[in-house]
């Protein structure tokens, strides 16, 4: 049976008894859309290795030994067997359910049908609905719905962030319903949905705005999906009360309260407040969603359409960690904006929605795999000179090897759309369209971005009128655009940033000819820094530098196996460009024979670099961001770079291993533990404290530690606390506030008979005096001798 037939979309629920919002604009299911070669089908076919090359089940066991059940297989490692255990098991439902529909391979569809029988059985096991891989959920669970609820950022009741891993595979069953027509997956899914009804029925509003301190992925979202599938209001009241009021009603205000906020727990989030908003009509909820996509496009987001460094939002007005970091935007985030930009699309179809998804998805998302080994990027630093690591199958769970696994599979989803009978040509992508409902097939040829050029060959059934949009880029110049039909032109109604309409009677084999001239533009760090972006048409340029101290390229099973941690070369090293921003587009010189090739010139030390694509990029150091200084300015700024980089470099040479407390990634990878405990953000720096206390397992593998270095806020006031070093006294701390508004830290020598016993591992703990508070603690670092 052809599965097109069973695709039921997005929003388009023609039985839907809730007074949903029709769409301006609907989406072709992804198997009416066919990738032909490209770079973005060769990402999928890479992925679908990938996907082929996992075993299910050592993906199933959380969820059957959760049911009590004796699992087949072992669980993988890595995030799969420390906590966010099953997380990578709805993940790849939603991307079995997703390559189906996008090939029709019925290997995926095979896969799909094994993982969603023995999810049954272990649901079914449960006997309430439940269904995740929560290591020791069910107790928690309990707690909860009992009122007991005990939230933090990245934990709920010592767990680290359950709802966010069980949204997984909420969004797993739905995907295998809405993209591949699963009828069990649908009935597992409301049955799911309904457990988490009985979760929260005796909580206070009050108790579940607690409970969604904690990251929770986009579960209001999918109750929305659920209340449109089922036309039942009681899903749509649970979507209301699981959408977090912290974040929604600023959002709705304007009110920009993001900085310092962990990126890609929001962005799910503001996805489900949409997604309500399309299900009930609440247009103020649907404006929180636009401020906010606004307000992380427009001045959040470097060139390749990226967010975020070390996960969290940093201030609009200080773009340095991005430069200095090397973990820049995650990949998740970028995910999860694609979703929450294709839903205002749709709602309201502006060329500036898909100006930015073009941008994200060409320079961030393609970029994201590596095209020949296959391997998912978690982060994509921008920092000059820096690398990239990339996943293994067997190795690496991580939450972007999640969101990694779907990305390759739905470049269709937007390629193409409609309204009514007029269809919308988006994107510059080699594919076919095959429009079962109204008998229409349309064909797209090009070696966009290598040429300028894209064919549209229009095979309706029979001859017939409609308008054919086409997107007219913010990145081609105004008056530039040229548009022939069956080689004659045609007179372009419309500037960059609108659709221009071709309406006509379409009969087999018109050919639409489409010329998009590119050229050289450059894009400045949101900050006003002079560093810049260079870009030709929509794709960003970069320049591979070298490919020296790759160390961990491809990622093994430790914890913090996704970060690039070879050496940081020094920021003053990096080449830089003399002269002006202005002058920077006359200084690329195409190569010939080479397409999107370019030589830069004109940079310090007479130095010359190749530029390609970024999404071309891999397995190399790099620069994305290029600082452009004048002749005057150049000695001055390489001194007191070098000046910095040195202070850094010994500060980072000193140190054995480091936790920044309150941001997730550092704390999970410590194996946090807490009682009591708070975390949050002053002046861009996380901290935590505790009534109770907290502790962090640090690494000491060569044994080279000394001493512990604290950082603490100046104006930490009547704090009384010790730090214990694997249940050894270190010190007594007593923060009075006398040292003002700044931050400043004190060593603390580790004893030698602490160092002996301790085989590489030392757990720090702070612990509160009886009625005090332990912190603010703002960085914990182990330093050698
Ligand atoms: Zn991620």
């Amino acid at each position: 049976m052809k599965i097109r037939k069973l695709i039921v979309f997005l929003g388009l629920l023609p039985l839907c008894a809730l007074a949903q919002q029709k769409q301006a604009v609907e989406v072709f299911p992804l198997s009416e859309v066919r990738l032909l070669d490209s770079p973005f089908r060769t990402a999928m076919m890479t992925d679908m290795d990938y996907i082929l090359a996992l075993d299910m089940d050592r993906l199933l066991a959380p969820y059957l030994k959760e049911a009590g059940l004796q699992p087949k297989a072992e669980n993988y490692g890595n995030w799969e067997n420390t906590g966010l255990d099953g997380h990578i098991g709805g993940h790849y439902l939603s991307a079995l359910a997703k390559m189906y529909a996008a090939t029709g391979d019925q290997r995926m569809k095979d896969r799909m049908d094994y993982m969603l029988s023995e999810l049954k059985r272990a649901q079914d096991a449960n006997g309430d609905g439940y269904l995740s891989g929560v290591p020791g959920g069910k107790a928690i669970w309990k707690e909860i719905s009992e009122g007991k609820i005990d939230a933090g950022s990245f934990s709920l009741n010592k767990k680290w962030v359950p709802l966010y891993n069980i949204h997984k595979i909420y969004a797993g069953l739905y995907d295998a319903y809405a993209f591949a027509g699963s009828e069990q997956a649908k009935e597992m899914l409301i049955g799911l949905t309904d457990w988490a009804i009985h979760l929260v029925q005796n909580l206070s509003d009050e108790q579940i705005q607690e409970m969604l301190r904690s990251e929770h992925g986009g579960l209001n979202e999918i109750f929305a999906d659920v209340a449109a599938i089922t036309g039942d209001e009681k899903y749509l009241k649970l979507a209301k009360q699981f959408s977090h009021r912290a974040i929604l009603d600023p959002l709705i205000k304007h009110e920009d309260q993001l900085t310092g906020m962990h990126a890609n727990t929001q962005i799910p989030k503001v996805i489900g407040f949409k997604r309500v908003a399309e299900v009930d009509g609440d247009q103020s909820w649907a404006d929180a969603a636009r401020y906010f996509w606004e307000n992380v496009v427009d001045k959040r987001s470097v060139s390749i359409g990226g967010n975020s460094v070390r996960e969290h939002f940093h201030p609009v007005d200080d773009f340095s960690s991005m430069i200095e970091s090397e973990q820049g935007p995650e990949t998740c985030n970028t995910y999860n904006m694609l979703k929450l930009t294709k839903h205002l699309f749709l709602s309201d179809p502006q060329v500036k929605y898909m100006d930015y998804y073009e941008r994200a998805m060409y320079n961030h998302i393609l970029s994201t795999e590596e095209p020949d080994h296959g391997g998912f990027v978690y982060f994509t630093p921008m920092r000059p000179g820096h690398y990239r690591v990339y996943s293994q199958p067997q190795t690496s769970f991580w939450c972007c090897v999640g969101s990694g696994l779907e990305n390759h599979t739905k470049y269709g989803e937007l390629i193409y759309a409609h309204s009514g009978e007029d269809v919308y040509v988006n994107l510059f992508i080699p594919s076919s369209l095959d429009w079962q409902e109204k008998g229409l097939e349309l064909t797209q040829e090009t070696k966009f971005p290598d040429a300028e050029t894209s064919t549209l060959t229009i095979n309706p059934k029979k001859k017939s009128e409609f308008t054919l949009y086409v997107r007219y880029p913010k990145w081609v110049e105004a008056g530039a655009l040229n548009v022939t039909v069956n080689g004659e032109q045609v007179a372009v109604d419309g500037a960059p940033g609108e659709y221009v309409a071709l309406r006509r009677h379409w009969k087999k084999g018109d050919k639409v000819e489409l010329t998009l001239p590119m050229r050289t533009t450059v894009e400045q760090l949101p900050d006003g820094e002079s560093y810049y972006s260079i870009l030709h048409g929509p794709i960003v340029l970069a320049a591979k530098t070298d490919t020296t101290d790759l160390v961990g390229l491809y990622a093994d099973d430790s914890r913090g196996g996704h970060i690039a941690a070879g050496p940081k070369y020094p920021l003053n090293e990096m080449p830089v460009v003399i002269g002006s921003a202005d002058q920077l587009p006359a200084m690329m010189k195409p190569v010939d024979g080479k397409p999107m090739t370019f030589r830069l010139n004109g940079l310090s030390d007479e130095k010359t670099l190749e530029l390609i694509p970024f999404f071309r990029v891999h397995e190399s150091r790099y620069i994305v961001y290029f600082k452009v200084v004048s002749k005057a300015e150049l000695k001055a700024m390489e001194e007191k770079m070098a000046a910095d980089e040195a202070v850094q470099k010994a500060l980072d040479e000193a140190t054995v291993d480091l936790v920044f407390p309150g941001e997730q990634q550092p704390e999970s990878d410590h194996f946090i533990q807490s009682e009591n405990t708070n975390s949050g953000v002053n002046q861009g720096k996380h901290w935590r404290d505790a009534t109770g206390w907290f502790s962090y397992q640090l690494n000491d593998k060569a044994g080279d530690a000394g001493k512990l270095r604290i950082m603490y806020f100046g104006l930490d006031n009547g704090r009384n606390f010790s730090i214990r070093i694997n249940g050894e006294k270190l010190a007594d701390v007593s923060l009075d506030g006398s040292k003002g508004l700044e931050f400043f830290t004190v060593d603390y020598n580790i004893p030698q008979e602490i160092l002996d016993k301790a085989d590489g591992k030392l757990r720090v703990k702070f612990e509160a005096a009886p009625g005090s508070v332990a912190g603010g603690i703002y960085e914990v670092r182990l330093m050698k001798k």
